[in-house]
C-alpha cells in the first residue's frame, strides 16, 4: 500500500524545533547557536516555527548542518531530532486509549492497527514523501522521496531522521527493544529507504 500524502510539501513545525532541540543537546546552547550563526541562520531559536512550514525550510537547515558539523553529526543530530519528534508526538497527539491498547496486543497486532495509522498522519514529518508499509511476510515500512534530496548526505542525513522517528514510535507503542533494519536506502541510490521492523 502506498499514498503520495498531501502531496503539498507542508510538514509540522517539530521538524524544526526537534532538529534545533538535538543540536543544543549534542553541544549546548552556545555551541549549537554558534553553528547556526555560521551557517546564517542564528536567529532560528528564537523565531522558531508554531505552524505548518515548507518541507524545504527544514532540508535547508538539515543541509546547513551538514555543510558547519559534518555528515557523521548530522546524521547523529538528526537520528535523535526523530526521536524527540516521535517523543512529541506521542505525548501529544496520541490518545491514552490508543496508547494502552498496543502496548497490550502482541507486535503483529498493534502494527497492523498501527502503521495504517502512521500512513495516514506521516506527512506531518515526512511532507511530500511517500509511505508505504507491509504487514507479511515480515513487517516493514518505507519512505521514498523522489528526487527531492540533491546529494547523498542529505538522504542519510533524512533517513537517520525517519528512522529515529519511527524506531522511537515502534519503542513507545509496540515493543521496547523495536529496532529498524534497513533494506533498501536513498542514500546508497535505493529509490526508497525501507526498514523491517523487528522486535527481539
Ligand atoms: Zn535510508
Amino acid at each position: 500500500m502506498t499514498t503520495t500524502a498531501h502531496g503539498t510539501g507542508k510538514i509540522g513545525p517539530n521538524a524544526i524545533i526537534q532538529t534545533v532541540a538535538a543540536l543544543r543537546e549534542m553541544l549546548g546552547d552556545d555551541a549549537a547557536r554558534a553553528v547556526l550563526v555560521r551557517g546564517g541562520a542564528g536567529d532560528l531559536p528564537d523565531r522558531l516555527p508554531h505552524e505548518l512550514i515548507d518541507e524545504r525550510e527544514f532540508h535547508a537547515l538539515v543541509e546547513l548542518l551538514i555543510e558547519q558539523i559534518g555528515e557523521e553529526r548530522t546524521n547523529q543530530v538528526m537520528a535523535r531530532s526523530g526521536q524527540l519528534t516521535s517523543e512529541y508526538v506521542f505525548a501529544n497527539r496520541i490518545p491514552l486509549l490508543a496508547r494502552v491498547l498496543l502496548r497490550l496486543l502482541p507486535p503483529s497486532l498493534g502494527l497492523r492497527m498501527l502503521l495504517p495509522a502512521m500512513q495516514r498522519h506521516t506527512w506531518t514529518f515526512a511532507g511530500s514523501g511517500a509511505f508505504a508499509y507491509d504487514l507479511t511476510p515480515t513487517p516493514s515500512l518505507s519512505i521514498a522521496n523522489g528526487t527531492l534530496f540533491d546529494t547523498p548526505a542529505m538522504a542519510a542525513a533524512m533517513c537517520a531522521y525517519y528512522r529515529g522517528a519511527f524506531e522511537q514510535m515502534f519503542r513507545k507503542l509496540i515493543c521496547p527493544q523495536a529496532t529498524l533494519r534497513e533494506l533498501e536506502c536513498q542514500a546508497r541510490g535505493d529509490r526508497r529507504c525501507r526498514y523491517a521492523i523487528q522486535c527481539s
